[in-house]
């Protein structure tokens, strides 16, 4: 398991640190992204989204399980998994084809859908750490 940590100060850093991983990503990835609400997970996303060359907003994926982005490089899968009721509605919408396509998915709330998730993805953490300030983020990416 390589695991590789990375503290940012400002969202300026954090949005960097996702448009990075966007320009090197490979098609087939899984990224998992955990985090409490407000942590910056909208921000990195939205890093991401930018290093792979899809411009416009990434708006979360509210109504649908999934929200497909195909004008950049290579395609971006952003699924937000929060609302769902049970892991049979990830059958529904055909998760199989995204997981192991051509593109990149991005999962948020993936803890919540497990049991499904690929042998190998990479997995995002972030979090605060208040003493170190109101904007400091650790972000965690281990490759599993
Ligand atoms: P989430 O999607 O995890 O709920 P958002 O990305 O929508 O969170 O919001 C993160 C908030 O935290 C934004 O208002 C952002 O400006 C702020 N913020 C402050 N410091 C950071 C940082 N180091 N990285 C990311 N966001 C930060
Ligand atoms: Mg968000």
């Amino acid at each position: 398991m390589n695991i590789k940590k990375i503290q940012t100060n400002n969202p300026e850093e954090t949005f960097d640190f996702g448009k990075k991983l966007g320009e090197s990503v490979e098609k087939g990835t899984v990224i998992t992204l955990i985090g409490d609400l407000g942590v910056g997970k909208t921000v990195f996303t939205q890093g991401l989204a930018k290093g792979l060359g899809i411009e416009g907003p990434i708006n979360s994926p509210t109504f649908t399980i999934v929200q497909i982005y195909e004008e950049g490089r290579i395609p971006l899968y952003h699924f937000d998994v929060y609302r769902i009721g049970d892991i049979s509605e990830m059958d529904e919408i055909g998760y199989e084809d995204y997981f192991y396509g051509e593109g990149v998915c991005l999962i948020e709330w993936a803890n919540l859908i497990e049991e499904i998730l690929p042998e190998h993805y990479t997995q995002v953490v972030i979090e605060k750490d208040l003493s170190q300030g109101l904007d400091y983020r650790l972000i965690t990416v281990t490759q599993i």
